[in-house]
């Protein structure tokens, strides 16, 4: 270490520091202008010396900055930080402004004073504190937000306009992907992005960025003029639409992933320039961040189901369950009482008891049917049966039921039809919850059809009645658990099409309802073909 800095280690220092070293005389004209001035002005020493200070500063600034200068000159404080009362910036060649930090000093030489200024160009701390600053409070909104649409509809409105001009959220649903929410800063493009979200879930194509994200788990970023390979590999109309119209310069992909899962993707755009290191990194906090909260709303969300099927079950096992058993006990007592007085038992009042106990029966049943459903637990046993022989046993023991009315039941069977696939018990189940529903709704002396014909997805089964009929706004709501049109002279709990729906959609079916107020109700389902 010398003991002394001398003149050429002073100048050496000067000259290899990165932060601007630029030196003025009084009447403020540049007299030196280091390596690291020109690196970050863009001006050569060459072509800036000589020149006034006010070149380096923006033009509203101008004027406030001389008459600072000459104030310091007066004060005769020997240096002094700059931009303590407001913020700092300097203008580059190239006309950019940028965030400055600086410091001033002056130096008497004889008569004359020299300015000697430090300055460092915070452009990159500026915009990584702003960015920290964006993502902690993001963090907050997307912990306040409320299920996992709502998280998504945050995530995108953070997203546009900060980092991107448009962005899309999607969920992934297997081997593909279901957009749940979308902006844009152009409110028109923002309608057509929409439209995607409300399209169903698209498997993407082999050379679409998202197929890469599926396999890599990793961003994957598109530049420039990324709307052509885009519009190459939209699968869909809506998306097709939406690339031609947001016609985007750069494209990032992000992952969404969360405990080792990929749930989603993030998707941003922007339509012109592209996306440097820094926005990546940005980019990629933003999605961890969003797959974070995703992750929990979803959590949140499977919770408040499970909790509102508790609460229904619950509230069904003691509304439904309350009726008989109390039948039971005050029969049972009545028919004791009886009995202790020497009398015999009433038939009608054993009968009673055993209908209470076959309501109580049939409801539990339907709740553990549910309950495989909800665990995806229905297990189908399907074997290749003959329609006809299926439906003739399974209407053989709801004839009882039906004369009991007074409703004529009539059967309906193509010849030759080919073999289905079934599972007899569960099969047979389901006919009885739509042939009792027929029967429930019809009036006495009414008919009650039951069909089977072949068609291209294998055997549709139908039953048709002609009694009260289903409301039009009610339709899409029958096969939602324990919905009923009227709560009034309940019998069922409103469980019977859930079901019948979890048990042909189980054989691989459809199963649907059409029906007229007034004038009847058909309910149709398929089954496939065995071979
Ligand atoms: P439940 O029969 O126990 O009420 P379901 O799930 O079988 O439950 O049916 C739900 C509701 O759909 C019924 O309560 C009724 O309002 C309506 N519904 C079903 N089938 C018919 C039908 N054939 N005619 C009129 N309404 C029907």
């Amino acid at each position: 270490m010398p003991d002394r800095i001398t003149h050429d280690i002073l100048a050496e220092i000067v000259e290899i520091a990165s932060d601007a070293v630029i030196c003025m005389d009084a009447t403020q004209h540049i007299t030196f202008f280091n390596r690291g001035a020109e690196v970050i002005f863009g001006w050569t020493s060459e072509e800036i010396v000589g020149q006034r200070i006010e070149t380096l500063i923006p033009e509203r600034y101008r004027g406030s900055h001389a008459r600072q200068v000459e104030e310091f000159g007066r004060s005769k404080v020997r240096a002094r930080r700059m931009g303590e009362r407001r913020e700092i910036a300097g203008i580059r060649k190239s006309g950019e402004e940028f965030p400055a930090e600086a410091a001033i000093s002056q130096v008497q030489q004889g008569d004359d004073v020299v300015y000697a200024v430090v300055l460092r160009d915070v452009t990159i701390r500026q915009r990584l504190e702003q960015r920290q600053r964006f993502l902690a409070e993001a963090g907050e909104k997307l912990a306040s937000a409320f299920g996992s649409s709502e998280t998504l509809t945050k995530v995108a409105q953070l997203a546009v306009p900060t980092i991107a001009d448009g962005c899309i959220l999607e969920n992934r649903v297997g081997s593909g992907f279901l957009a749940g929410a979308s902006a844009h800063v152009d409110p028109h493009i923002e309608a057509i992005l929409d439209e995607i979200c409300l399209a169903g879930a698209r498997i993407p194509s082999k050379d679409h960025p998202l197929t890469e994200i599926l396999n890599s788990r990793a961003h994957v970023l598109l530049q420039p003029s990324a709307a052509s390979r885009l519009t190459v590999a939209s699968a869909s109309p809506s998306y097709l639409k939406a690339m031609t119209a947001m016609n985007p310069e750069s494209a990032l992909f992000l992952p969404l992933v969360a405990r080792e899962q990929l749930i989603g993707a993030l998707t941003l755009f922007r339509t012109h320039g592209s996306f440097d290191r820094d926005d990546v990194g940005f980019a990629e906090d933003l999605a961890r961040l969003a797959a974070l909260a995703l992750d929990n709303a979803r959590l949140h969300d499977t919770v408040r189901a499970s909790l509102r099927a508790r609460d229904e079950m619950v509230g069904v096992v003691s509304h439904d369950l309350r009726n008989p058993v109390a039948a039971v006990k005050m029969l049972s007592r009545m028919m004791l009482r009886e009995q202790e007085s020497g009398g015999a038992a009433d038939r009608e009042n054993i009968e009673l008891i055993a209908q209470a106990a076959e309501q109580m029966d049939a409801l539990i049943r339907d709740l553990l049917d549910v309950n495989r459903l909800d665990a995806g637990r229905l297990a189908i046993a399907a074997a290749p049966v003959d329609p006809s022989v299926l439906l003739t046993d399974s209407l053989q023991t709801l004839r009882p039921l039906v004369e009991e009315k007074g409703i004529d039941l009539d059967l309906q069977i193509e010849t030759a039809l080919p073999k289905v696939l079934a599972d007899r018990e569960r099969i047979q189940q389901t006919l009885s919850n739509l042939v009792g529903n027929a029967i429930k709704f019809s009036p006495p002396g009414s008919k009650i059809v039951v069909a089977v014909r072949s068609d291209r997805e294998g055997a549709v089964i139908s039953v048709l009645d002609s009694g009260t009929g289903i409301a039009v706004e009610h339709l899409p709501r029958v096969f939602d658990r324990y919905w009923q049109s009227s709560r009034t002279n309940r019998q069922g709990a409103g469980l019977g099409l859930a079901i019948a729906k979890g048990i042909v959609e189980a054989h691989g079916g459809r199963i649907w309802i059409e029906s007229r107020p007034g004038e009847g109700t058909t309910a149709s389902f398929t089954l496939p073909l065995a071979e």
